[in-house]
């Protein structure tokens, strides 16, 4: 993996703060409880650009690779897209991804917003990030949550998998309506990285998560190596990205 999600990284040493909290805090009843809460989409409305201005002072601390604002993150993500001569879509979908980490900016805690996702319900796979920290994980009590499918049947698709809760589920709930499949596939799993990168619950997937992998492998290299020092343009690249935005979304969206 080279110099990206360089964990090792002494100046990242938050991150493995973050991953215990994590995989102690999300259990099959704290993801319930989140989706709950927030998937109603009542809280507020909102355009795309107020969201990703929202998100600007937030700095990941699930990220080992750089202190990069999420907005620089958004424009160096679209703009690789952009750069490798891809279609519209798959532009704004470089930009939008990651504004459901505004969830940070309305009272939650990192460890339920960022970092990577994995099933819960289910037996926590040795290829998660950090997987010894899972041992403070209640549901690792429950015997019925502690077998390789779990709730779940096998093949019964990623679609019907709770995956622990943050940004990308919530995403996806704001723009289930507006965004072509594929872009709403690299929304809602972008951050699976035990399935998407590793291989992992193959048990759980249904034929049609396939074409799903295909679009979060072909949007994963934009996502990690844009990281780049260099910080776009905001001023000079808004005309654009505010047509992209326009084209694809409506002026507000329910959050
Ligand atoms: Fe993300
Ligand atoms: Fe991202």
């Amino acid at each position: 993996m080279g110099r990206f999600r360089d964990y090792a990284n002494p100046a990242r040493s938050t991150v493995r703060e973050f991953y215990r909290l994590n995989h102690e805090g999300q259990t099959l009843d704290f993801v319930r409880r989140k989706k709950k809460e927030y998937l109603s989409l009542d809280r507020r409305k909102m355009t795309m650009w107020e969201a990703l201005e929202l998100l600007d002072t937030l700095v990941d601390d699930s990220d080992p690779d750089i202190d990069l604002s999420q907005i620089q993150h958004a424009l160096q993500t679209a703009e690789a897209i952009r750069a490798d001569g891809h279609p519209r879509w798959f532009i704004v979908t470089g930009l939008i991804h990651d504004a459901g980490k505004i969830l940070c900016t309305i009272g939650e805690p990192q460890w339920a917003v960022v970092g990577d996702t994995f099933p819960v319900g289910c037996a926590f796979s040795e290829k998660i990030i950090y997987p010894e920290f899972f041992a403070g994980n209640p549901d690792t009590r429950v015997p019925e949550y502690q077998t390789r499918l779990g709730i779940y049947e096998e093949g019964g698709g990623l679609d019907k998998v709770h995956l622990s809760w943050g940004h990308d589920e919530y995403l996806y709930h704001v723009l289930r309506d507006h965004l072509p499949a594929a872009a709403l596939d690299v929304v809602r799993y972008h951050s699976f990285y035990a399935w998407h990168r590793d291989g992992a619950y193959g048990h759980l997937l249904a034929d049609e998560d396939a074409a799903r992998l295909e679009h979060v492998q072909h949007f994963n290299p934009y996502d990690l190596y844009s990281k780049d020092a260099a910080r776009p343009d905001f001023v000079a690249l808004k005309p654009f990205y505010e047509d992209l935005v326009g084209e694809f979304l409506p002026d507000t969206l329910q959050w």
